[in-house]
């Protein structure tokens, strides 16, 4: 396994839990990978079981949706999670090891090539630049946007776009179990948010195309609206552009992708962990199964999904949105709270039917060309992932 974050511990737990000999090797040199707040459905807690509890430092029960003047409230049925990044990776690293996968620090993966049956990987310690090979059956790149187990195996590299977020005082007025959502298309075709850590603290993000424009504008909403960055969180997002098949032959051995490696995001609302968890869980199903995966169908008409839905936002203008905000109904607004966006199918489904409006106006998006859903940059080199402003 290469790349010890939140996808690829998780695929090593799962393969080690099965009895197959895993050896992570992770370039960083301690186990103290970047802060970063996170918010991610509940269904991470079913996939990870107890791994989970350590990182989640608050719950989300509400989004207030914002746009040009206009509100509505969305309540949860079950709760969302605001997870701290560092906690996830330090506990799915623990849980890895106590599953027999040997976890390796200061490992920066160069290279492979078919070895006879087998695959010979190229390592270079990170202390003092020496170099060491490795033999396995099946290598699985873990290693983000960027991943150079992808170029050496011979994935075409992925388009990224930058996401940047502040850690800010929240305002007076704002619950803590509430999350602040405000489409502003003129700044972005995605979003910016506001998401509480605890009972004074909150991240607020954007995301955008441009790096340097999306750092313009966070830094103007900030201004605005009269908040102070106490520190910041950055780095680029892979745009799931379509389905990416995750093995490869080199000579008689298997590469793997998993996670922002294989650009395992929702593209909608650009959230890379659960997604990243459940290709985690289709290699591996993948490797022991020889190939056959069923999470892997169902985790593609997910990003599909989200893939289309991105595709008709992309497009919107503001009077768009207000129209948006305008139509959701008690009985949309409710169906959005009863499923999460990583039931996507379901939760679209029934709020149309509550709705059937929404479905115009969705397809208006679609055919709407002002914006088109294309091009942004490729993923430059890994040291540009966690670049803050
Ligand atoms: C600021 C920010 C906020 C975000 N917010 C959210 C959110 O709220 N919700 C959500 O779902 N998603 C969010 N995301 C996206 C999410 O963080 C990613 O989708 C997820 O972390 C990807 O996990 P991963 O394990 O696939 O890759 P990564 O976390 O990128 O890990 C890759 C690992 O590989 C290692 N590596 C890289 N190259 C090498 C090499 N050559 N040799 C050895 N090791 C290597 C790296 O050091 C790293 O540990 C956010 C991203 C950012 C940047």
């Amino acid at each position: 396994m290469i790349g010890g974050s939140a996808a690829g511990l998780f695929t090593a737990t799962l393969l080690a839990r099965r009895g197959v000999d895993v050896r992570v090797l992770e370039r960083i040199e301690t186990l103290e990978p970047e802060p970063r707040t996170l918010i991610v459905t509940n269904r991470m807690r079913g996939l990870l079981g107890r791994v989970a509890e350590g990182s989640i430092v608050n719950e989300i029960r509400r989004f207030e949706l914002f746009t040009d003047g206009r509100a509505a409230t969305i309540s949860l049925n079950h709760p969302d999670l605001i997870i701290e990044r560092r906690t996830l990776i330090q506990s799915l690293s623990e849980e890895a090891q106590r599953a027999g996968a040997k976890i390796e620090m200061g490992r920066r993966f160069h290279t492979l090539h078919a070895n006879g049956n087998s695959l010979r990987v190229e390592i270079e310690r990170c202390a003092d630049g020496s170099r060491e090979e490795v033999h396995a059956d099946a290598v699985v790149g873990g290693d983000g946007a960027a991943s150079h187990v992808a170029r050496a195996a011979g994935w075409a590299p992925l388009e990224t776009v930058p996401l940047l977020q502040a850690i800010v005082t929240l305002p007076k007025d704002m619950a803590t179990d509430t999350v602040r959502v405000w489409f502003v298309p003129q700044d972005t075709p995605y979003f910016y948010w506001l998401i509480p850590e605890s009972p004074t603290r909150g991240a607020l993000g954007v995301i955008g195309e441009s790096g340097p424009e999306t750092k313009r504008c966070l830094e103007q909403f900030l201004e605005k609206r009269k908040f102070d960055a106490i520190e910041f969180q950055g780095g680029r997002i892979p745009v799931y552009k379509r389905w990416i098949p995750v093995e490869r032959k080199v000579g008689s051995g298997s590469v793997y992708l998993v996670g922002d490696a294989a650009a395992q995001v929702k593209v909608s609302t650009v959230g890379g962990i659960v997604t990243g968890f459940r290709g985690a869980l289709g290699v591996a199903e993948a490797i022991l199964n020889g190939g056959a995966s069923r999470e892997l169908r169902t985790l593609r008409r997910e990003l599909d999904f989200h893939l289309l839905l991105r595709r008709s936002l992309h497009s919107f203008q503001q009077s768009d949105y207000s129209h948006l905000v305008d139509l959701l109904n008690d009985p949309a607004k409710k169906s959005l709270g009863e499923y999460s966006r990583d039931e996507a199918w379901k939760m679209l489904w029934r709020v149309c039917l509550r709705q059937p409006r929404l479905v115009l106006l969705g397809l208006r998006g679609l055919l709407m060309r002002n914006r088109p859903f294309a091009g942004p940059r490729l993923a430059p080199d890994a040291s540009d992932q966690t670049r803050t402003p």
